[in-house]
């Protein structure tokens, strides 16, 4: 984090959330509620209400559906490679606003707030599920983190296993030193493309130099078509992976969701 550069106005919101227990949305006091309880958790509960959460999804894929635990028809053509995703929020309204300011507008500190509740939701839904024993990302481009002087998926994974590491102690998924994943192809938003093209483009973009566990977690911050995670867990399975789960913060729903 660079620090600074954050205003004053950004490190007195840092001050309040970290040492004076306040909402690092609204800077309310954080008293009397169940969130309260847990330091960790930097957002009041009326703040966290306004998050849109993804409980009507495909339940492979986690797209945004009408209605909840629904195939939807891209996972009925054609199953996605990973084998379980998690994604607790829409990317839309505060959520979209909070992870925008991290990338553009040296929003670091929301980090924290958004690592712990996909946190919550992880250890939910692996209380059925065995942990990977892996946590790798879906990293930038070295011209792209030099440009905003952060990787924000490698800062994310880093509170994110330090939120596991006090649920699950040694039991915590490890992450090897260097993210074995790496972005090769300086590639823009590629939003007019069909699926196909972005999957042919996406694949050639990154490639695994480094130790692949047999159970991995692949986490990214936003999922938007799913081609650059879909091509991403081709390449793990590939390296040797058996099993790859998908952990991003929000999944973009398609327009008319
Ligand atoms: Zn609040
Ligand atoms: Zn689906």
């Amino acid at each position: 984090m660079d620090w600074k550069k954050l205003s004053t106005i950004k490190i007195q919101e840092v001050y309040n959330g970290l040492f004076l227990n306040r909402c690092y949305l609204c800077n309310a006091k954080n008293n009397n509620t169940q969130s309260s309880s847990k330091s960790h958790n930097t957002l009041c509960q009326h703040c966290h209400q306004g998050f849109a959460k993804n409980t009507n999804s495909c339940y492979r894929c986690k797209r945004p559906t009408h209605t909840a635990n629904i195939l939807c028809g891209q996972c009925q053509v054609s199953s996605p490679p990973y084998q379980l995703c998690v994604a607790p929020y829409r990317f839309e309204g505060i959520v979209k606003a909070l992870i925008h300011s991290i990338k553009f507008n040296q929003g670091n500190h929301y980090i924290r707030p958004l690592t712990y509740l996909l946190s919550e939701q992880l250890i939910h839904t692996y209380s059925a599920e065995p942990w990977p024993e892996q946590i790798l990302y879906v990293p930038s481009h070295p011209t792209r983190i030099k440009e905003r002087g952060f990787c924000q998926t490698h800062a994310m994974t880093q509170l994110l296993i330090k939120n596991l590491r006090l649920h699950l102690g040694e039991k915590c998924p490890l992450q090897t030193k260097h993210n074995p994943i790496k972005k090769i192809k300086h590639t823009q938003a590629q939003h007019s493309l069909t699926r196909k093209e972005r999957l042919q483009k996406t694949q050639n973009s990154y490639q695994i130099d480094g130790e692949i566990a047999k159970h991995v977690a692949l986490f990214d911050d936003v999922m938007t078509t799913g081609s650059t995670i879909e091509s991403c867990t081709r390449l793990l399975l590939k390296a040797g992976a058996e099993r790859v789960d998908v952990w991003v913060i929000a999944r973009t729903p398609d327009k008319g969701y």
